[in-house]
């Protein structure tokens, strides 16, 4: 490993007597440029992203189906240090999110830290430092590996019967592929999360026939969505303050509307919500329709979707709702249940994510053997969300259990970045070389996580991609107040600090 030590800054000082330390950080989605950003803005400046792909954006990257957008408003879902004067709308599409990101990137130079086309398949740490391989072979050293490698991110592809012996076109929403036309074809969509909603309403006026095959009823929350006015953009780029404030408001009214909502399965702002959806659906006129649209879960148990025009769309002469079970996929389409066939040339499986990955299937081993597919083999824990026992200095971003769902999760990195970054700087400072959080304030707060999960909304009986093996939402439980709180500064306590 000499060769390697030595193109490394490991026991090198910065000019302000810190230790310098090596980073690396596993991708170049929205928390990996956050990371190299933030990272540099502490004066460190030996850092590598590895991004598998060949362009930066994570799922903003990937996510590139018809209608896509964040229905989180945009002036939230950005980063703090960057306002955007240029939003179109208040919920942005993704190619301008795509957009955004670049741009951020670009003016901070991200990209001169990253190698493209490089997937991060081993990490171990031997008790120094951690050795990473790639895909390709490549290896790299690390004092700190920061992983920034998404939630969604791995397609789930249901095991349909007869799926490969589908004749036509066949993309997922999150792999979308633009050279497969629409106009004028018969379209069938599987689901009906936010991905499948806003297929529907972006294609629905331009396909001949649009097949949506629904297993579950969604609660749908109406969006308004104005476009911003050139008034507006010139305010906002003469003023970026006031655009900053604008995103503080609204992450004010995210907490307290929806965040801390969510997490009390009694609040009062879920039966406002739950009018909300209510009034949305009696807009549906056709009774028939509209009883196959009722869901029989409570309004936010499954993720809500946001959605301007689904009601609208899902009307259409075109657009046929499909609630009948999914037998099997035949070359021409599909056959219900019933024995129905639903002729199709093209096949849209908006079936999301298999959302336990996070890591995997990267290998992690630590110094004393503890094996990330071990630790995780039941299910993914971390303290905080950030990090596992036994795995010295790796710290995950939108890890295991953190708030996830309706909230920002631009604003979610951020502080988790930070809180990691203070980590950090016990090392830099020399009070230790490893940070590891300790196993019993892991396991404590896993078990304070469990309970506290059970009193929300995501638990009171609907399926979703929330909810692990055993039903318990894999999320942040508690109001997102208290998340900030928790990232304000880490409880040293809860953390072995060694070397
Ligand atoms: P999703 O919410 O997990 O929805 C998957 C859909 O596929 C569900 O309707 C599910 O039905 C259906 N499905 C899965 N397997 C099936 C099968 N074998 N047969 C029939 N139907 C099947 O996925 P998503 O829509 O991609 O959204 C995932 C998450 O991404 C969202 O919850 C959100 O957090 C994020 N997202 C956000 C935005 C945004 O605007 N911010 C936009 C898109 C996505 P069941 O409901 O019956 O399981």
């Amino acid at each position: 490993m000499t060769d390697l030590d030595d193109r490394t800054s490991s026991g090198d000082l910065l000019p302000d007597g810190r230790r310098n330390l090596r980073f690396v950080v596993i991708g170049a989605g929205v928390s990996g440029i956050l990371a190299v950003i933030r990272l540099r803005a502490r004066g460190f400046e030996d850092v590598v992203v590895y991004e598998k792909a060949d362009r930066l954006g994570g799922t903003w990257r990937e996510n590139r189906y018809p209608g896509v957008a964040c229905d989180v408003p945009s002036v939230l879902y950005s980063f703090s240090f960057a306002p955007n004067p240029d939003w179109s709308h208040r919920f942005s599409p993704g190619a301008e999110i795509q957009a955004y990101l670049e741009k951020v990137a670009a003016d901070h130079d991200v990209e001169r830290s990253v190698v493209y086309g490089e997937e991060v398949v081993h990490a171990e740490h031997d008790g120094h430092r951690w050795h990473l391989r790639t895909d390709s072979g490549r290896t790299d050293v690390a004092d700190v590996v920061i992983a920034a490698t998404g939630v969604l991110h791995h397609p789930f592809v249901p095991g349909l019967d007869g799926l490969d012996d589908f004749a036509g076109d066949l993309v997922h929403t999150a792999r979308w592929d633009e050279d497969v036309p629409l106009a004028g074809r018969r379209v069938g969509i599987v689901g009906t999360g936010s991905s499948a909603v806003q297929t529907v309403g972006a294609i629905v006026d331009d396909v001949a026939e649009l097949h949506l095959f629904q297993r579950t009823a969604q609660w749908v929350l109406p969006q308004v969505n104005p476009a911003y006015t050139d008034d507006e953009k010139a305010a906002f780029r003469a003023d970026p303050e006031a655009q900053m404030q604008l995103h503080y408001e609204v992450s004010e009214l995210f907490a307290d509307g929806f965040a801390n909502a969510v997490v009390d399965a009694d609040s009062p702002q879920l039966v406002k919500i739950a009018e909300m959806c209510r009034e949305n659906l009696d807009t549906v006129a056709d009774p028939d329709l509209r009883a196959r649209l009722t869901p029989d879960h409570r309004a936010a148990c499954k993720r809500l979707i946001v959605a301007e025009d689904f009601y609208g769309a899902i009307q259409r002469p075109n657009a046929h709702l499909v609630t009948t079970d999914i037998d099997r996929i035949e070359a021409g389409g599909i056959r219900t249940v019933n024995g129905r066939f639903h002729e199709l040339d093209v096949l849209v499986l908006a079936t999301g994510f298999r959302v336990d990955r996070f890591l995997r299937p990267m290998e992690v081993v630590g110094p004393t053997g503890v094996r990330l597919s071990e630790a995780w083999a039941e299910r993914p824990t971390a303290y905080l969300s950030l990090s596992v026992p036994g795995l010295p200095n790796l710290f995950m971003v939108n890890g295991p259990n953190g708030p996830v769902g309706n909230f920002s999760l631009i604003e979610v990195a951020e502080l988790q970045v930070e809180y990691s970054l203070q980590l950090v700087d016990q090392i830099a400072a020399g009070e230790c070389r490893l940070v590891e959080p300790s196993v019993e304030a892991t396991e404590s707060h896993e078990e304070a996580r469990v309970a506290a999960a059970s009193k929300t909304v995501w638990a009171t009986g609907c399926n979703s991609w929330y909810l692990d093996d055993r039903g318990v939402p894999m999320a942040w439980p508690w109001p997102f107040r208290e998340f900030q709180r928790r990232m304000a500064a880490p409880d040293l306590d809860a953390y072995v600090l060694s070397g």
